[in-house]
């Protein structure tokens, strides 16, 4: 029934209405929300969406794209993609948010494990590990909107990765339909060559329909700290000693971000520092030297009521060189403290900017070059802020195992550098151009200051790019392709293979 329905609907007009299917899961009838995403830059109507609810119905779709030398299938997280990755043109778009089963299972080693559908939400994930079980993943994304499928195509970066590595770090086991509507279970011990592929593979090899997470005791509380620096040299410095750290004399949680010297500016300035509403930050400690940026170190210390952690964070900040009075601190449990990020969101969804266009830019780039981007880059495109944060904070590669499809610099620390814009909509904003261009200006100086960097969430538009993005991993890349996707149906919005030209063989 659900062949005899699409290939009826692919008679029609792309974009005509769909009804529901019913047939092993329901057709959703939202073709436009298909059509964009987050970054709200890009559209693209989709043929038909459909709401798998097990991998056969994955498969049963991959099935049918064969049958059309144009079908494409994009798996669709929570569409959070700022550049199209999660579209489909004319295609067959997956709705994974249907996926949402959640199960505790014992890994192969005993070890306790959330099995959970592609189509979990991380928050989602969050609330159940903590309530129900008092166990919880051990690395996170900041914002937790995100599903799990959506966050292992790529990375799922936040303030644990330095010590626990990305969450493409922290999986057991995937179930993955490849393109070659082959539905299969694989880990780091079987079929070890599309699980390594799968995780930062962009969504290029296969449907991720079910992940299984280590879990780990959730900690009762964590208490958060920002520290306030003038000088990059000085940030840098402290942060990269903070995050080669061992374990047991560490945090378990540290990013950064830049703001503006300024008070004028509620969302990047002064103001964005305080996480106390009742806080205020002094302006006169800033020292008068000081240039358009300032940096703010974000902590975190997970602990339980009664182990002294007055003392412990006392002794961990003392060899930190930051401005003494400007720290800011309080104690969340460990769910408010990963959920923080809901009260942005609700702040962005009130002044219009959750829905205006979001031209994101997230740069991974290597600490030898980081003290000059600072100077070249931030200080100079970016002195007056961009609207929203500029989190920069280091990363170490040992974290990260090579075999996966993600691309990195070439060294062991490297920064995330995340420019998240919200502005609200021109003309209240700045119109959406000037932004791109400034991210090309970003870009350029990047590449003519021969900087050793890549993007994270890359998008670009040619195979050369694509190429040059993955360096000496683009061979093995084009080959995995080759292998478990070779019509070049999944992910198209990725624009890194198009169905019509599919990878060859032997890769260049
Ligand atoms: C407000 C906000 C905050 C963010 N914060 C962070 C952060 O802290 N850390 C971080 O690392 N990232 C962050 N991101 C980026 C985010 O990780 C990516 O945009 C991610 O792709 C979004 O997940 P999604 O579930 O919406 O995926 P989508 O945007 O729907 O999909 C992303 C890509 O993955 C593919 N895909 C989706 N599901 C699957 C699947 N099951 N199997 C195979 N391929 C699939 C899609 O086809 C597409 O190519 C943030 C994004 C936003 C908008």
């Amino acid at each position: 029934m659900m062949i005899a329905y699409l290939d009826q609907r692919l008679r029609l007009a792309p974009g005509t209405d769909v009804d529901p299917c019913g047939d092993g899961g329901e057709l959703d009838p939202d073709l436009e929300a298909a059509s964009k995403d987050f970054g709200g830059v890009t559209r693209a109507l989709p043929a038909v969406v459909r709401r798998p609810c097990s991998g056969d119905d994955v498969v049963e779709a991959i099935r049918l794209a064969w049958r059309y030398d144009h079908l494409t299938v994009a798996p669709r997280g929570n569409g959070h993609s700022v550049a199209g990755q999660a579209l489909a043109p004319d295609g067959i778009v997956l709705n994974m948010r249907a996926m949402s089963r959640m199960e505790l299972v014992r890994g192969d080693g005993g070890q306790l494990c959330a099995d959970v559908g592609a189509g979990v939400l991380w928050g989602e994930l969050l609330e159940w590990g903590v309530a129900e079980h008092g166990l919880s993943p051990a690395s996170w994304t900041d914002y937790l909107g995100l599903t799990v499928g959506g966050t292992l195509s790529n990375a799922g970066i936040s303030g644990q990765a330095f010590r626990k590595g990305p969450q493409i770090s922290n999986v057991a086991e995937l179930e993955v339909v490849t393109g070659e509507a082959e539905r299969v279970v694989c880990s780091p011990e079987r079929r070890s060559d599309l699980f390594y592929a799968a995780l930062g593979g962009l969504g290029q090899f296969g449907v991720i329909t079910r992940a299984r997470i280590p879990l780990l005791p959730a900690p009762p509380l964590v208490r958060w700290i920002r520290v306030v620096y003038a000088s990059f040299e000085v940030y840098a410095a402290d942060v990269e000693w903070l995050v080669a750290r061992p374990e047991r004399e560490g945090f378990n949680y540290i990013e950064g971000f830049a703001f503006v010297n300024r008070g004028d500016d509620q969302a990047s300035g002064w103001e964005s520092v305080p996480i106390e509403p009742s806080s205020v930050f002094d302006p006169g400690l800033v020292p008068p030297s000081s240039g358009p940026l300032l940096y703010c170190l974000e902590l975190g210390l997970y602990h339980d009521v009664h182990d002294g952690v007055d003392k412990r964070v006392e002794e961990m900040l003392r060899p930190l060189k930051y401005i003494r009075g400007l720290e800011f601190t309080t104690e969340l449990s460990y769910v408010d403290f990963l959920s923080r990020v809901n009260l942005a969101e609700s702040a962005a969804r009130a002044n219009g900017s959750w829905h205006a266009p979001h031209p994101w830019l997230n740069i991974l780039i290597s600490a030898s070059d980081v003290v000059h981007f600072d100077r070249h880059v931030l200080q100079s495109v970016l002195k007056d802020g961009i609207g929203g944060p500029m989190l920069v904070y280091p990363l170490l590669r040992s974290k990260w195992d090579p075999q996966m499809s993600v691309a990195l610099p070439d060294t062991e620390v490297f920064y995330l550098v995340a420019l998240l814009r919200f502005n609200r909509p021109y003309p209240a904003g700045p119109p959406v151009e000037n932004l791109m261009a400034q991210n090309r200006e970003i870009l350029t100086r990047c590449k003519s200051n021969g900087y050793d960097f890549k993007l994270y969430l890359p998008h670009y538009k040619t195979e050369a790019e694509w190429a040059h993005h993955f360096g000496k991993d683009w061979a093995r890349f084009v080959e995995r392709k080759a292998r478990f996707d070779p019509r070049a149906i999944l992910s198209p919005g990725q624009l890194i293979f198009t169905r019509a030209h599919p990878p060859s063989s032997s890769p260049s």
